[in-house]
């Protein structure tokens, strides 16, 4: 088994193919921005979200 990898993004909207020979067909990923991270659920890669300050949802 693989060990899973964890990717930081900067969009809430992720593209994921796993990656090279071992990865699946394109899928695209919603990160919610309550949860700040997403598990791809083909390869289970992890996508965290990295928004730059000021560019985070938050309430106002
Ligand atoms: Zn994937």
């Amino acid at each position: 088994m693989k060990s899973f990898e964890t990717f930081q993004v900067q969009s809430l909207d992720v593209a994921c193919d796993g990656g090279g020979a071992l990865g699946h067909p394109k899928v695209y990923l919603h990160i919610d921005p309550d949860q700040g991270s997403i598990v791809c659920p083909y390869c289970s890669r992890t996508y965290v979200v990295k928004l730059l300050a000021g560019q985070k949802k938050s309430a106002h």
